[in-house]
């Protein structure tokens, strides 16, 4: 494992695996320039980096390699070592989201970022399923409770969440547009911008009042709880 900056996910530091590196043709004499072929321990994707290297360092950057995912720290091998391209990571995206639900949230800014409006469209109806599935699958004996088509259809599980007062009802409407316009995205697969950008505004409104306040709230309340301890 070394540590750096990662090239996929924007993370400063992180732990990143060293899957193979590069000698330029061209470089000569004891200290030389490599690329890096990394995978990011934290965001599972793989990044192009550039590293500074002893030539006498060589061999044991290849057993790193060979060693696959060795888990001591080898960044003191390098003088130095950076991403080759860095892709922002995108900004507003909730807190405290369950990791699955933000790397598709992630993934729905990240092609609306790049105009890839009925893509980003088709990821924002995803991540309200999987809230909606991972809502559901929280409650206590919901399977006695629910139809399978409760749990399988998305229109209907979220019909069963607002009518059982699982989701907040002021979320209702919102969670209606995100859905229907995410079947549109999929069918017709021609999503306008402003729709798609209305989209990942609804989304995160969405995702922000399912979890990041909730948990805000949660830990506000440990931390009053700690300082009367
Ligand atoms: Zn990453």
């Amino acid at each position: 494992m070394i540590i750096l900056d990662c090239g996929a996910c924007g993370r400063e530091q992180t732990s990143a695996d060293l899957l193979q590196f590069r000698i330029s043709p061209d470089e000569a004499g004891e200290i030389l320039q490599v690329k890096l072929f990394c995978y990011c321990r934290v965001c599972r994707s793989e990044f192009l980096g550039l590293g500074v290297v002893d030539k006498l360092k060589l061999p044991l950057l290849r057993k790193l390699v060979d060693d696959g995912q060795a888990k001591g720290d080898y960044t003191d091998l390098f003088f130095a070592a950076i991403p080759l391209y860095v892709r922002p990571p995108p900004k507003n995206v909730p807190e405290h989201l369950p990791n699955a639900i933000e790397k598709i949230f992630v993934e729905a800014l990240e092609c609306a970022a790049y105009s890839l409006w009925t893509a980003s469209a088709a990821m924002c109806r995803l991540a309200l399923d999987r809230m909606s599935k991972d809502v559901l699958e929280s409650i206590h004996g919901f399977e006695e409770h629910t139809t399978k088509s409760d749990r399988e259809r998305l229109a209907n599980r979220l019909e069963w969440l607002f009518e059982h007062d699982n989701l907040p009802s002021s979320l209702a409407e919102i969670c209606q547009i995100v859905r229907l316009n995410g079947n549109d995205a999929v069918h017709d697969g021609n999503t306008p911008e402003i729709e798609a950008k209305d989209m990942c505004d609804f989304t995160t409104e969405i995702l922000r009042s399912v979890y990041t306040e909730p948990e805000r709230r949660r830990m506000a309340i440990e931390r009053r709880y700690d300082r009367r301890r």
